[in-house]
């Protein structure tokens, strides 16, 4: 019997549900994923987008620090950037608040804007701000690699200070930077610190990959973001918005999107790390009384039904659910059925006796 015909024959299958986990390993009553389908530009169908190169969408979704229309400026090519000059424009913020995202993002330096004279820290600085607290640093970063050292065009800059570091904590693994006037892309997984009653239960984690290369693995943040000194997590709200930095050079931006995602500690019914008992016993509860009211004789003797009440109690045994189970399976262990028909109620109550939910001496020999 092949893997396909076993999952189309039997009832259940793989390891039951347990007080972390409201499903069992290869559950066919878990409830499936939605569709997203991804377009042409790799937008996600469930993306929130946030600019999509129209001058509209850029006047609509972002905004100066006070809520009024931003100084930035929009170019007919389909991108926005900073407006020369240090701090003349100001910080850009989303309208949109959120928390817990993924977010993508491409910006660009164009060459003949790049300030060389000022140091590393003023070619091409921006800085995506998550939640306008934790900053993904914007630079131009491309001869800042150690490989360059030593030739005319390297730039020496500190290392969690370059594009693709969480700023002031965390060097990107490697430099992936594209040379100036190439598009270059952020792609950002962000979960924020998690606060219970004033205590810091979570740091929260940043995960990015810049230019398709992974560059920071789940960094558990230490602060919110500043500059020279560590400064610790404090707890805040938990939606704010998304923002560029002025830093006083010109960095463009186009295609920023994200999709909200929920926090690695809201699975309540099915997780290791964050399951409540009770959550899950409720929803284990609410599968069993599901199937169990598609039973349309609960007592009678046959295979299919004793398959079909082994997977209720795999989820509640107890009650009603249970005295069933039993009460068809000593039926049918007076009465039984083919040795292939045996064979495969055997198989399920397999799974059970493998999980202790019904002892060994259940089978039928
Ligand atoms: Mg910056």
């Amino acid at each position: 019997m092949t893997i396909a015909s076993i999952l189309i024959f039997a009832a259940i299958y793989g390891d039951t549900p347990d007080m972390k986990h409201a499903w069992a390993v290869h559950d066919i009553n878990r409830p499936k994923p939605a569709k997203v389908e991804v377009n042409s530009k790799g937008v996600p169908s469930d993306a929130i987008v946030l600019f999509d190169g129209t001058k509209e969408s850029f006047e609509k979704n972002w905004r100066d620090d006070k809520g009024n229309a931003s100084k930035w400026s929009y170019s007919k090519d389909g991108y926005f950037f900073t407006v020369p000059g240090w701090n003349n424009g100001g910080n850009i913020f989303t309208r949109e608040e959120f928390g817990d995202c993924q977010l993508h993002v491409e910006f660009r330096h164009d060459p003949s804007n790049i300030i060389t004279d000022q140091g590393a820290q003023m070619r091409g600085n921006s800085g995506v701000f998550l939640m306008n607290n934790y900053e993904i640093q914007v630079l131009e970063s491309y001869y800042t690699s150690k490989d360059a050292e030593g030739t005319s065009q390297y730039v020496n800059n500190y290392a969690d200070g370059q594009a693709g570091s969480v700023y002031a904590e965390n060097p990107p693994m490697v430099n992936p930077a594209k040379k100036p006037g190439e598009w270059q892309v952020y792609d950002i997984v962000f979960h924020q610190p998690v606060w219970k009653g004033g205590k810091l239960v979570h740091p929260g984690s940043i995960t990015v990959f810049f230019n398709g290369v992974l560059v920071q693995d789940h960094w558990e943040m230490e602060g919110l973001t500043t500059h020279c000194v560590r400064r610790p997590l404090k707890e805040h709200v938990t939606k704010g918005p998304l923002v560029f930095q002025d830093h006083g050079c010109i960095v463009q931006f186009r295609n920023i999107w994200y999709r909200p995602l929920p926090s690695r500690w809201a699975n309540l019914t099915h997780s290791n790390l964050s399951a409540c008992p009770e959550k899950v016993m409720e929803l284990r509860r609410e599968t069993a009384a599901k199937l169990f009211a598609k039973i349309k004789d609960p007592k009678k003797a046959s295979a299919d039904n004793i398959k079909a009440l082994a997977e209720v109690i795999s989820y509640a045994n107890e009650g009603e659910y249970a005295a069933s189970f039993w009460c068809a399976l000593e039926a049918y262990r007076a009465k039984k059925g083919s040795e292939q028909e045996v064979k495969s109620v055997n198989a399920a109550l397999g799974v059970l006796i493998r999980n202790k939910i019904i002892p060994e001496s259940a089978k039928i020999k």
